[in-house]
Order: C-alpha cells, then sequence, then structure tokens
C-alpha cells in the first residue's frame, strides 16, 4: 500500500491524510527520511501577513567531522541519534514558500541537478503545494551556497523561475562575484566558486541588492549573521512574538543549541560564526520568538530556552 502512495505525486497529494499517518510511523522507526513528509505534504503555516510553507529540496549527506567541530565525535553522534550514518548525517534542506497578495517569495532555490542526488527536489515538492515555478514573483537569497542557489538556472542555463526578481544581499554578492575569488581560495572549492559564480551570472540582470537592517519586504527585516559566509544573512518576521529565519548561521539545533561554541566546519569566519550564532538565540529566548532552520528536521521550527549559558531546543512544529 505504501509504495502504490510513491508511485506519483498526485497519488501523494489524494491520499495524504493516509499516507502521512503511515509515514509518520516509518519515519520515527527510522525507515523513511523525515523529508518524505515535505515531499507528500509541505508543513504549513501562518506568521503575520504571509502564508508560510516548509518546501523540501530532499536531504544532504555530510561527514560528521564537519559537525560539531570542538566536541567528541561521539557525544556529537549522540546528539544527532538516528540522523547519523556511520561516518556521516542526512541533513533536510528545505526552503520556504511565503505568499502574501500578490507576492509569492522563495527563499533559496536549492541545490539544482548538480549537487547531491538527494537533493535538488525542489519543484516536486512546490508542485505538491500546488505552486509552478513560473508563479515565484521573488527569490531572496540567505546566501549563496551551492545547496541554496544552484537551484536558480535549469541545465538549459535559464532561470528555473523565469518571472522572478533576485535578492541578495550585497556584501554576499559582491564576494563571489569577484573574478578573482577562485585564485584566493583552496584548490578544493575551485568547483564551488566556479558553479556559484555561473549562477550568479544567470541572474545578474535581474537581481537586486539589499543591506542588513533593512526591511526587505512588508514585516520581514535583514538581521546580519556574516560568518558562515561573508554575507550570510537571516531574516525576522512580524506576527506573534516574531520567527527568525535562521538559514544556516545555526546549522543544526541538537547539536548548537546546546553547544552554540562548537564550530561548523563549512562557516568561513568561526568566531563572527559563533558570536552570530548566539546573537539569534538570545534574541529567539529572550523575546520568545520562533526559529527555524534550513537544515533542521523537517520542518524545522522551534523554540530556544536559555539554560545554564547554553539553549534548550524546543521544536514547535
Ligand atoms: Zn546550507
Amino acid at each position: 500500500m505504501l509504495m502504490s502512495a510513491f508511485n506519483g505525486t498526485q497519488n501523494l497529494v489524494l491520499d495524504r491524510r493516509k499516507f502521512l499517518g503511515v509515514a509518520a510511523g516509518l519515519i520515527a522507526a527510522g525507515v523513511l527520511p523525515k523529508n518524505v513528509l515535505a515531499l507528500a505534504g509541505p508543513y504549513a503555516f501562518k506568521q503575520g501577513a504571509y502564508d508560510v510553507t516548509v518546501v523540501s529540496d530532499g536531504t544532504l549527506l555530510l561527514p560528521l567531522s564537519l559537525v560539531g567541530q570542538g566536541g567528541k565525535p561521539e557525544d556529537v553522534k549522540a546528539l544527532l541519534g538516528a540522523m547519523a550514518q556511520g561516518d556521516n548525517a542526512q541533513f533536510e534542506a528545505s526552503p520556504l514558500l511565503l505568499k502574501s497578495g500578490s507576492d509569492v517569495v522563495l527563499m533559496d532555490t536549492g541545490s539544482g541537478g548538480n549537487f547531491q542526488p538527494t537533493a535538488g527536489k525542489i519543484a516536486e515538492s512546490l508542485k505538491a503545494t500546488g505552486t509552478d515555478a513560473s508563479a515565484i514573483t521573488k527569490v531572496i537569497f540567505t546566501h549563496a551556497h551551492p545547496d541554496h542557489c544552484w537551484g536558480t538556472l535549469g541545465a538549459d542555463g535559464k532561470s528555473v523561475f523565469p518571472n522572478a526578481s533576485f535578492h541578495t544581499a550585497e556584501t554576499e554578492w559582491n564576494f563571489w562575484t569577484a573574478s578573482d575569488l577562485a585564485s584566493k581560495m583552496p584548490k578544493e572549492m575551485e568547483g564551488m566558486v566556479k558553479g556559484t559564480q555561473g549562477q550568479l551570472a544567470g541572474i545578474k540582470d535581474k537581481v537586486t541588492m539589499f543591506k542588513p537592517g533593512t526591511e526587505i519586504l512588508p514585516g520581514i527585516n535583514v538581521l546580519d549573521t556574516a560568518g558562515h559566509t561573508p554575507g550570510h544573512v537571516s531574516f525576522e518576521m512580524a506576527g506573534g512574538d516574531g520567527l527568525i529565519i535562521t538559514a544556516d548561521a545555526i546549522m543544526n539545533p541538537l547539536v548548537y543549541f546546546p553547544h552554540p561554541d562548537w564550530k561548523f566546519g563549512f562557516d568561513a569566519d568561526h568566531a563572527t560564526a559563533i558570536a552570530n550564532r548566539k546573537k539569534l538565540l538570545d534574541m529567539a529566548s529572550a523575546g520568545k520568538k520562533k526559529l527555524i532552520g534550513f537544515h533542521w528536521p523537517y520542518p524545522g521550527i522551534g523554540m530556544a530556552e536559555a539554560k545554564d549559558g547554553a539553549y534548550v531546543y524546543v521544536p514547535a512544529a
């Protein structure tokens, strides 16, 4: 019965309730990855004036050695629990779809077809929300790493979102588009630099720059969370006590809430990344704001409670 539910998105949508019930049990048992829920029936909620849907681009396998640097490997593995698989761990990749009035906004475009085979699934997830890529009016980037922007151009080199304008922090754009960047980075980063530069070149005529401290859309403010990349940004959405879209400033809540001082191997500037991670956790715990994270266990929404100089993750969905 379950296999038949995998045969097409149509079935998944029609049988959503039944599917979610069965899938939830298999996910709890570790048989299915959590993002199967996202592909079948993306999680949606209201935040201020926006209808927010947590879409899924699939999952990414990363070496455990990159996560929780500073802690003992066995402690990191224990914190990640079922997410750990041998020397690796599987992380979600969850862009956000925001709708308000005539705005249909996608926050990050995912990995596209050239990063990891388990990722680049955003089209399927958008379809499950009833949203065609051509309906997206604005794409806003948190930063320009492959898993956040390589889904921008299709295999034909054209924008997957033909009717969208693109919005990126000025610092991030200037960092990645510098013509001498590849020569300044380690050799093994060359592929990433070239890949990102290709994606950004394809949208250069449709891009608008923004700065931290500004309101990018009504009720959505830009927060400076540099460190992961030089121009990495997070966002705070109005509504209730607020929602902080952390992106990769807090890569995983199970590891970095209890140990905000541990490093993440993909952070470009560890000291700045750690300071900004703590800033977000402080803001959230003091202001009782919700947090959402791009790579957190789906749908990745929770609260931070301050405890003994660190934080406890309290999932809110
Ligand atoms: Zn990422």
